[in-house]
């Protein structure tokens, strides 16, 4: 199969694979659309069953960066990259370092960041063979760890969705589900009980969940119930394709907002929770907050202006929902056509 003829392939600007076998390195970096500026996005590493999967992911990611990109207001275009392996056993320095070299070939057309598998550190080992990496801790001359950014976006994209359906942003008693409590998930869950938020959370480790649950004072479900809550939001900070054709039935809530991305198995759940009255604030709008930090850095334009940007998430979710609701269309078809104007002129 051609990369042209894939499923996920929407025009794509450009493919490049990787082969190293002298380091083990197998790897795929697509650029998606550079118009408003250089691809920036994260550099995965999975044990991917096969190539094909690996490209899948990698297509369709990568887009959704330049519409993320495009609704944040950043000079910055869509891009990303994947690396097929274990990234507890292959990520060797031989094998950063040839990624570096086939970063560094683009010359500035794609910028890494982290990404599953990767992490600040392995950031600073690219930045040796090349310059176009983001994502760095502060001590390497970065601003730190997105995650704590994505949160606070993601709470905005929540507010949003609860002045639409509530007309208040007041999360005070308001039940929140949020799957997976990771990075994101954990501090989402933070500023929630802070608000006096009801929380029920789930994850696929019993000791984070645990510890979560105790210091945030939250319910605890199994991964596979948290579909089943019968709370006011859902917020899936975990992995992508959880609103698909097993779930969308099961859904009690009123509100989707969280961080993971690709959320929707396809658009077309997408219209079917918009039938269900379920308000979807769409997944790259609400975890655009760590996009907005590492455009900040790459631009050299310091942590200034970088919550002021993320707060502005609120007035796209609300714009997002404005313009669905006058169209008559799903919010994610929405936010689509909103970024599209942005980022194909
Ligand atoms: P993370 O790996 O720290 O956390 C994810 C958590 O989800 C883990 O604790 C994991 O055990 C849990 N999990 C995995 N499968 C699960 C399941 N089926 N049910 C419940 N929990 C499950 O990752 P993160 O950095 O917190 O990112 C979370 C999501 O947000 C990812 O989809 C990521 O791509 C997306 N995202 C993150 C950022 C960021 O700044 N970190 C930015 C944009 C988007």
């Amino acid at each position: 199969m051609s990369v042209f003829e894939a499923a996920d392939f929407d025009n794509h600007d450009e493919v490049v694979f990787v082969n190293d076998e002298t380091v083990g390195l197998k790897a795929i970096i697509a650029v998606h659309n550079i118009n408003r500026g250089p691809g920036l996005g994260g550099m995965r590493m999975r044990p991917y069953k096969n190539s094909k999967e690996a490209l899948q992911d990698v297509l369709r990611l990568s887009k959704g960066m330049t519409y993320k990109a495009a609704m944040m207001d950043v000079k910055l275009g869509g891009a990303k990259s994947v690396v097929i392996g274990d990234p507890r056993k292959d990520k060797t320095p031989e094998l950063l370092a040839a990624m570096a070299e086939a970063i560094d070939h683009l010359g500035g057309r794609y910028i890494a960041g982290e990404d599953i598998g990767t992490n600040p550190l392995d950031m600073k080992e690219l930045k040796k063979g090349t310059q176009y990496v983001s994502c760095l801790r502060e001590e390497d001359g970065g601003l730190g760890d997105p995650a704590p950014i994505t949160a606070l976006g993601t709470m905005h994209a929540i507010k949003a969705g609860l002045n639409h359906c509530n007309n208040s942003v007041d999360l005070n008693g308001v039940h929140v589900a949020v799957q997976g409590v990771g990075n994101v998930g954990e501090d989402v869950c933070r500023q929630l009980s802070e608000a006096g938020a009801k929380i029920t959370i789930s994850d696929v480790y019993p000791d984070v969940v645990e510890r979560v649950a105790k210091q945030y004072n939250a319910d605890v479900v199994a991964p596979e119930e948290i579909y089943d809550v019968d709370a006011d939001v859902f917020s899936p900070c975990a992995i992508g394709a959880i609103v698909n054709d097993d779930t969308i039935s099961r859904l009690k809530v009123k509100i989707i907002a969280g961080s993971a991305n690709n959320q929707l198995a396809t658009e077309a759940h997408g219209q079917q929770l918009a039938e269900k009255g379920i308000v979807y604030l769409p997944d790259y709008v609400a975890n655009g907050g760590g996009n907005i930090v590492c455009a900040a850095e790459w631009y050299k334009e310091g942590f200034g202006g970088v919550l002021a940007q993320v707060a502005k998430i609120y007035d796209t979710c609300t714009e997002i929902l404005e313009y669905a609701k006058t169209n008559n269309t799903a919010t994610n078809f929405a936010a689509n056509k909103i970024a599209e104007e942005r980022f194909q002129n």
